[in-house]
């Protein structure tokens, strides 16, 4: 009926945006106090070097099981999040949890692993993300060079000079700037030219294509070689097919990541994981 009664319409939409809005709220009181209880939790996927199998880092993922509303995806808690004024809050706990982890497996020996975080735009725009990042890294005791970034090129922010000033401020202090989800950007040559980043990550979308499509195999061909030329270590996502991974090795890709290789690792799992993997990985070539 909604269809053709332009009022009916109108009013069910409205409900719709209402429930939304509902939701939203409440899960913002929800995660604000779920993060001063330290109830929210990261799952760790490891980020491997396709030559030898080794480890080279873990990128952090945001995980929530709310009491009230259960499993709630990375991408709604980052929405909710920026909408309610809670970025800040929610980014501080992500890299100072994370770099606490990092800093237990250096000390169980694991000391040449690093860890990747995601941050989103709104906190690169804000200038303090460098202060930030140099006050947990100190209070941690962790090196800057085992910090990478990433950062998503999907967004207008990247036009302003003062967000390209804060890149130079964090690579100034030795932390490292991937360019996550590269190929699904706008603008992403002029991202190139213009932002000090010094890896790429390559989006799962051209991976899952790779061995079906001429096309995305020539992008992603191009695409390390453009990061070869530009000194820059290219990371390719997604990998869920041997094909892909056999496929990435002979283009020349010097990191892979994808639930082939490993499933994200929740934290209280990793210290068991390494263990059973980091052996393994480091003596003896998987290739
Ligand atoms: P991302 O940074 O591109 O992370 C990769 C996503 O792909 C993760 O989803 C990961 O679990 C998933 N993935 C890994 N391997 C495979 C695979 O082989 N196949 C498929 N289909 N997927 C794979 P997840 O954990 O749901 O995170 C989604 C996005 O949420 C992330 O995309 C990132 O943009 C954002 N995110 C996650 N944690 C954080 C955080 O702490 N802060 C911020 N700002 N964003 C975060
Ligand atoms: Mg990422
Ligand atoms: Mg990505
Ligand atoms: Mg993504």
């Amino acid at each position: 009926y909604a269809k053709h009664n332009p009022r009916l319409s109108v009013q069910l939409f409205e409900s719709g945006m209402d429930e939304r809005r509902l939701r939203s709220q409440k899960l913002a009181v929800a995660l604000q106090l779920a993060i001063e209880n330290d109830e929210l939790d990261l799952a760790y996927q490891p980020i491997f070097c396709l030559k030898d199998g080794s480890i080279e880092s873990f990128e952090a993922l945001l995980r929530w099981n709310s009491q009230e509303h259960g499993q709630i995806s990375p991408l709604e808690i980052i929405a909710v999040a920026e909408h309610h004024g809670l970025a800040h809050l929610l980014n501080q706990w992500v890299l100072s949890s994370a770099c606490q982890q990092l800093r237990g497996w250096h000390r169980q020996g694991y000391e040449f692993l690093k860890i990747n975080i995601n941050i989103s735009p709104e906190i690169f725009m804000s200038g303090e993300l460098a202060s930030t990042v140099k006050a947990i890294l100190q209070r941690v005791g962790l090196p800057p060079s085992s910090l990478v970034l990433e950062i998503t090129e999907d967004t207008s922010l990247w036009d302003t000079a003062s967000s390209v000033d804060n890149l130079h401020a964090l690579r100034q202090l030795g932390v490292e700037i991937a360019l996550d989800d590269f190929g699904t950007g706008y603008s992403s040559f002029s991202h190139l030219r213009q932002l000090p980043v010094n890896k790429l990550k390559i989006d799962k979308s051209f991976v899952s294509d790779l061995t079906t499509d001429q096309r995305a195999a020539d992008l992603v061909d191009a695409i390390i070689r453009l990061a070869d030329s530009l000194d820059m270590a290219v990371t390719a996502e997604g990998i869920e097919l041997p094909e892909q991974r056999d496929r990435l090795q002979q283009l020349g890709c010097a990191h892979g990541q994808g639930y082939l290789l490993a499933r994200p690792i929740l934290s209280c799992q990793v210290a068991d994981w390494l263990t059973k993997n980091w052996q393994v990985r480091h003596s003896a070539p998987t290739g």
